[in-house]
C-alpha cells in the first residue's frame, strides 16, 4: 500500500450533502415547474463535445476557459462550459424538421476553468432554456417574463433584469464616428463592463456625452434621448412595446430597468439582449443571461433566430441564503421501525418492506433494540413515528404506531398501517399521515 494521502475535491468544485442536495432539488423543482407552465421541454446533451463545437462558437481564446482534452482515439473533446452551442447542434443534426418555435429547456453543469471566488465555480448548473426558431415578438416578451418568473417562484426578493438592445448599442456607437478599431475596443470595455476603462477610451469627440449615456440611460425617456438620431427608431420602438407585453405577463416595471449597454459578448447576438441581477451579490451578482441570437453560421445552416438565457443555478442559490430565505430542511423518515428481539427481526423486516410499497420512507433498524434504544435512534434519524415489534406484536399482529412530536400511540394491524399511506400515495401526495 502506498502513503495514506487525503485527497480534497478539485479546486473550484464542490461535494454537496444531504441538506445541501435536498434545497438545490427544492428549488430545481419550483424552477421546472415555471418552465413547464411556460410550454418548455427538457433536453439532455453530452457532458463532453467536440472541443471544435466550442471553438467554432468562441473562438480559439475559449479554449483557456475550457477543459479540453484528447481522449485515447485522439479526438479533442470538451467538457461543456454552457449548454446554448449544444442545443443548437442538436436542433441542426436532428430537430430542424419539428413544428417551430421550438421550446427547450434544460438542467445541467458546466465546466469552466474560471478563478474560483464565491459565486464563481469550475463546475457549475445552469438551468437555461431556447425559443429556437424565429421567435416573434411576443414570444421574446415571454421568454423574458419566464426568466424573472424563475427567481420569483424561488423566492428571490431582490433582484433587477436589465434590458438593453444591440441595434441601439451598435447605432450609437456608429453614429459616434470612431473608427471600425475604435469602435471594436469600445465594444469590447463594454463588454467587460470596464466603465473605467470605457471613459478613459473615449476620444474628445462630439459624441463623447452621448457614449457616457450608454452607461447611464435606465428608461424609456433616456433610451430615446440617446437614440436620436443614430438611427435606430425601430428598435427603440421594439423595446417600447416590449417593456408593456412585460407588464401585461405580469413583469411588475419596478424590477426592469433600461441598460443600453449590455453587449453579450458575442457576435452572433442581435436585437434584444436582458441580464438579470441580484444587486447584494457584489462582483457574481449576475444570475441571468441572454438574449436573441443565430448561430446558424456556425453551422453551415440556413439562418434560425433564436432566443434563450442561462441561469447560473448555484448562483441563485447563494442569493437566496444571503437574502436569509427560509430554506427547507431535508425530512427524517416517516416511520422508524425496529425489532425489540432477534426473533421479531423478519416481522420488522415484512413490516418495513410492506410500509415502503405503500409509499412510506421508512428507516429500518439494523440490530434489535431495547425499546429506550429505539426510541433514541427513531429520534436521532427525526423520523415522525416508531414502530417497535416484539414478540408480543409478532404473535398477535398488533403493532404500536408511536408519534414522536405528540408522544400518541396507536394499535394498528399492517394493513391498517400500510392504508396511513397507501391512499395519499394514490391521490399523488406527500405520503405523511396526519399524527393523533
Ligand atoms: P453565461 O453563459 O456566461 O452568460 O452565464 C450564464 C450564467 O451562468 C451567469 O449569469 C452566472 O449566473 C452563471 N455562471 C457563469 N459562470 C459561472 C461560474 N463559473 N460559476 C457559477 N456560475 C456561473
Amino acid at each position: 500500500m502506498g502513503p495514506a494521502i487525503l485527497v480534497q475535491t478539485p479546486r473550484g468544485t464542490r461535494d454537496f450533502g444531504p441538506q445541501e442536495m435536498h434545497r438545490r432539488r427544492i428549488v430545481e423543482a419550483q424552477l421546472r415547474q415555471v418552465f413547464a407552465s411556460f410550454g418548455f421541454k427538457e433536453i439532455q446533451t453530452p457532458t463532453f463535445e467536440e472541443l471544435e463545437l466550442f471553438t467554432a462558437k468562441s473562438g480559439a481564446g475559449i479554449i483557456d476557459e475550457l477543459y479540453a482534452f484528447k481522449d485515447k482515439g485522439g479526438r479533442d473533446l470538451a467538457l461543456r462550459p454552457e449548454i446554448t452551442a449544444a442545443v443548437m447542434r442538436f436542433y441542426f443534426t436532428s430537430l430542424k424538421m419539428e413544428p417551430k418555435p421550438l421550446k427547450l429547456y434544460y438542467f445541467s453543469n458546466c465546466f469552466r476553468y474560471d478563478r474560483p471566488q464565491a459565486g464563481r465555480y469550475r463546475e457549475f448548473w445552469q438551468m437555461g432554456c431556447e425559443l429556437i426558431g424565429d421567435p416573434s415578438p411576443v414570444g421574446q416578451a415571454e421568454l423574458i417574463a419566464l426568466a424573472v418568473q424563475l427567481v420569483d417562484a424561488a423566492g428571490l426578493k431582490n433582484y433587477i433584469l436589465r434590458l438593453g438592445h444591440l441595434d441601439v448599442l451598435r447605432a450609437v456607437l456608429d453614429a459616434s464616428g470612431l473608427s471600425k478599431e475604435g469602435r471594436k475596443e469600445l465594444m469590447r470595455l463594454i463588454d467587460k463592463r470596464d466603465v473605467k476603462g470605457f471613459t478613459a477610451a473615449l476620444p474628445d469627440a462630439a459624441d463623447r456625452d452621448r457614449l457616457v449615456r450608454l452607461f447611464e440611460t435606465q428608461d424609456l425617456e433616456g433610451l430615446r434621448e440617446l437614440a436620436d438620431g443614430a438611427g435606430c427608431d425601430e428598435a427603440v420602438e421594439s423595446v417600447a412595446v416590449l417593456l408593456g407585453r412585460l407588464e401585461r405577463l405580469g413583469v411588475d416595471p419596478k424590477r426592469v430597468r433600461l441598460d443600453p449597454s449590455i453587449a453579450r459578448g458575442l457576435d452572433y447576438y442581435s436585437g434584444v439582449v436582458f441580464e438579470l441581477d441580484a444587486p447584494k451579490l457584489g462582483a457574481e451578482k449576475q444570475l441571468l443571461g441572454g438574449g436573441a441570437y443565430d448561430l446558424s453560421d456556425v453551422f453551415g445552416e440556413p439562418s434560425v433566430a433564436s432566443l434563450g438565457f442561462a441561469l447560473g443555478f448555484d448562483r441563485l442559490l447563494v442569493a437566496l441564503e444571503a437574502e436569509g430565505a427560509a430554506l427547507a430542511e431535508a425530512p427524517g423518515p416517516d416511520v422508524h421501525v425496529a425489532a425489540l428481539t432477534e426473533a421479531s427481526m423478519d416481522a420488522a423486516l415484512e413490516a418495513a418492506a410492506r410500509l415502503r410499497r405503500a409509499g412510506a420512507r421508512v428507516e429500518l433498524e439494523s440490530t434489535a433494540r431495547a425499546p429506550k434504544k429505539a426510541l433514541q435512534r427513531a429520534s436521532q434519524v427525526a423520523a415522525a413515528q416508531s414502530l417497535l415489534i416484539g414478540d408480543r406484536e409478532r404473535e398477535s399482529g398488533q403493532f404500536t404506531l408511536k408519534d414522536l412530536s405528540t408522544g400518541q400511540q396507536r394499535s394498528l394491524t399492517l394493513e391498517q398501517l400500510e392504508d396511513q399511506w397507501r391512499p395519499r400515495v394514490a391521490a399523488g401526495s406527500q405520503a405523511r399521515p396526519p399524527t393523533g
